[in-house]
C-alpha cells in the first residue's frame, strides 16, 4: 500500500522540499515503502523559522490566552476525530501494534493537548514587595520559536509532550520527525490547519538528523530546542546549541532498572517486569531493561518471567490482538542482534528469546522478546541502551546493593521497586536517582505528571505543570511610584 508523496508544511503551505529531494518510509512489517516524503535542505530550514518568527507578530501573537488555549484544544479534538486514520500511521510506519498506537499513545496526545490548552490562560505573573516606592511585577512571556525534534519510538506523543506546552504558552513550533517515522508529523500539520491555527505557528520539515536537525540547532532565528533522543545525539545539539545560546530540553537515553525484593508480589512484579521491557518492543526510553532480582528469589523469579515471555509472540502490527510488533527498522534490529550476540560472548545466560523471528510472512523486521539471566553489572548489556525487547537480569544481595547496583549507571531516567514493606518502598525511592519512580507498577504515564532525566538521561521536564517553566520566561516590571 502506499500512501504517495507528502511535502513539507511552512508557513501554512504544503511545499516540496527546495531541493526536490524525498526520501523513502518504510514499513517496518513488510519492508514495503510505503510512502515518500520531502526531505528539506536549510533554505527550507530558513523559510520555515522566517514564517515562525513573523507569526509571533502576526495574528497568534495578538490572540488573547484563553483564545490560545481554545485552538490547542481543538487540536486535541481533530487529533480525536480522525484518531483511527492517525493511528494506523503511526502503526504503519513505527511497527507498533495498533492496540498500542489507537487505544494507549494517541489517546494520550490528544489528552495531552487538552490538559495543556487548560492552562493557557492559568499561568500568570506575580507582584513583588520590594524596598522603596515602586511596582514590581512579572510576566511570563513565550520563548519564541522552538524547534521540536524527536525520535522514532512514540512519533506523535513525544511530539505532542513538546508542541501542546510550546502553543499553550504562545511559542511558535517548527516539528522535526525522525526521518523513519515522519507521517503522524505530518498528519499533526493537517489537523492544526483544520483546527484554524495562523500560518506560521506550526511548521513540519522533515529530512535527516544530520541537515534538517542541524540546521534547526544552529539558526539564529530559533530560541529553543526541545530534543528527545539519543544521548549522543543530545551531547551533539548541546554543544551546538551553546553557539547562539539557545534554551534546550533534552530528554534523552535511559537504562533503567526494576529492582524486584522477596516480600513482593511476586505475580504482580513478573508482569510488571515484562510490560516494563516489552511494551513498545522495548523501544521506550524508559524501559525496564535492568531486571534486578534478589538472589533469594532469583531462579523461581527468573523462571517465571522467561515462561511468560515465551508466550510473547510477534505479530501482525494492524491485528488489534497484536501486542508485540515489528522492530522500528532494519538498522534497530541489526543493532539489537548485535546486542543479543555480544551478551552471549560475554557469558550472560540467555533463558527465553534472541532470534529473529517473522509473522509467517517471510517478510519484516520481527524479534523474539529476549531475556538474559546471569548478568553482571559490567557486561555491555547492563551498561549500554539497547532499545529493543531484552531484558537483563541482575541479582543482588540486599537492599543496599540494590539501590547501588540501580545507580550505577550514567543514565537516570526511570526505576521501579516491587515490595509489599512501605518503608522499603519510600526509602528505595528516595535512593534512587531517577526522574520517576514506579512503585508496585511500571511504565504508567500521566499527562499531568512531569517526566524526565536525572544525569545523563537529560535535564528539563515534559508534561504536567514543570513543563511550562521550560517554554516561557520571566519578565520583571519595575514601576517607579516615588
Ligand atoms: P536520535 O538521537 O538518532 O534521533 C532523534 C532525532 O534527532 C531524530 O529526529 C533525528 O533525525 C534527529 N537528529 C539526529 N542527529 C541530529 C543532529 N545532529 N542535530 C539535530 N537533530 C538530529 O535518536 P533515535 O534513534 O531516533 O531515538 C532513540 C533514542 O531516543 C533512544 O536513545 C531513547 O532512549 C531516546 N528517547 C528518550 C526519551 C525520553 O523522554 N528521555 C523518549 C524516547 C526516546
Amino acid at each position: 500500500m502506499m500512501l504517495g508523496r507528502k511535502q513539507l508544511l511552512i508557513d501554512g503551505e504544503w511545499r516540496d522540499a527546495t531541493g526536490g529531494q524525498t526520501m523513502p518510509v518504510v514499513n517496518p512489517a513488510t519492508e514495503d515503502v510505503i510512502a515518500e516524503v520531502a526531505a528539506a535542505g536549510s533554505a527550507d530550514v530558513d523559510a520555515a523559522v522566517r514564517a515562525a518568527r513573523a507569526a509571533l507578530s502576526g495574528p497568534w501573537g495578538r490572540l488573547s490566552a484563553r483564545e490560545r488555549g481554545r485552538l490547542v484544544w481543538k487540536l486535541g479534538e481533530r487529533l480525536m476525530d480522525r484518531i483511527d486514520e492517525v493511528a494506523r500511521l503511526e502503526t504503519l510506519h513505527n511497527g507498533k501494534p495498533i492496540m498500542e498506537s489507537r487505544h494507549i499513545e494517541l489517546p494520550m496526545a490528544a489528552e495531552c493537548l487538552q490538559y495543556f490548552a487548560g492552562w493557557a490562560d492559568k499561568l500568570h505573573g506575580e507582584t513583588i514587595p520590594v524596598k522603596g516606592k515602586a511596582l514590581v511585577y512579572t510576566q511570563r512571556e513565550p520563548l519564541g520559536v522552538v524547534a521540536a525534534i524527536v525520535p522514532w519510538n512514540f512519533p506523535l506523543l513525544l511530539a505532542v509532550w513538546k508542541v501542546a506546552p510550546a502553543l499553550a504558552t504562545g511559542n511558535t513550533v517548527i516539528l522535526k520527525p525522525a526521518s523513519q517515522t515522519p507521517l503522524t508529523a505530518l498528519a499533526l500539520g493537517e489537523l492544526a490547519i483544520e483546527a484554524g491555527f495562523p500560518p506560521g505557528v506550526l511548521s513540519i520539515v522533515t529530512g535527516s538528523g544530520a541537515t534538517v536537525g542541524q540546521a534547526l540547532v544552529d539558526h539564529p532565528g530559533i530560541d529553543k530546542v526541545a530534543f528527545t533522543g539519543d544521548t549522543s545525539t543530545g551531547r551533539g545539539i548541546m554543544r551546538s546549541a551553546a553557539d547562539t545560546l539557545k534554551h534546550l530540553t533534552l530528554e534523552l537515553g535511559g537504562k533503567s532498572p526494576n529492582i524486584v525484593f522477596p516480600d513482593a508480589d511476586l505475580d504482580a512484579a513478573v508482569r510488571g517486569a515484562t510490560v516494563g521491557i516489552f511494551y513498545g518492543k522495548g523501544e521506550v526510553c524508559a524501559a525496564g531493561s535492568r531486571l534486578l532480582v534478589d538472589r533469594a528469589i532469583k531462579d523461581q523469579f527468573l523462571a517465571k518471567v522467561a515462561a511468560r515471555t515465551k508466550k510473547m509472540v510477534p505479530g501482525d502490527p494492524l491485528d488489534p490482538k497484536t501486542r508485540l510488533g515489528a522492530i522500528a527498522s532494519k538498522g534497530q534490529l541489526e543493532r539489537v542482534l548485535g546486542y543479543i550476540e555480544g551478551a552471549r560472548r560475554e557469558g550472560a545466560t540467555l533463558v527465553a528469546g534472541g532470534q529473529r523471528t517473522d509473522i509467517g510472512t517471510g517478510k519484516g523486521y520481527f524479534l523474539q522478546p529476549t531475556v538474559f539471566a546471569d548478568v553482571t553489572p559490567a557486561m555491555t548489556i547492563a551498561r549500554e541502551e539497547i532499545f529493543g525487547p531484552v531484558l537483563a537480569a541482575i541479582e543482588f544481595a540486599d537492599v543496599d546493593e540494590a539501590i547501588a547496583r540501580a545507580n550505577d549507571s550514567m543514565y537516570g531516567l526511570a526505576a521501579g521497586v516491587w515490595t509489599q514493606d512501605i518503608k522499603k518502598a519510600h526509602y528505595v525511592a528516595s535512593r534512587l536517582q531517577a526522574g520517576t519512580v514506579w512503585v508496585n507498577t511500571y511504565n504508567v504515564y500521566d499527562t499531568a505528571a512531569p517526566f524526565g532525566g536525572y544525569k545523563q538521561s537529560g535535564f528539563g521536564r515534559e508534561m504536567g505543570r514543570h513543563a511550562l517553566e521550560y517554554y516561557t520566561q520571566v519578565k520583571t516590571v519595575w514601576v517607579d511610584l516615588g
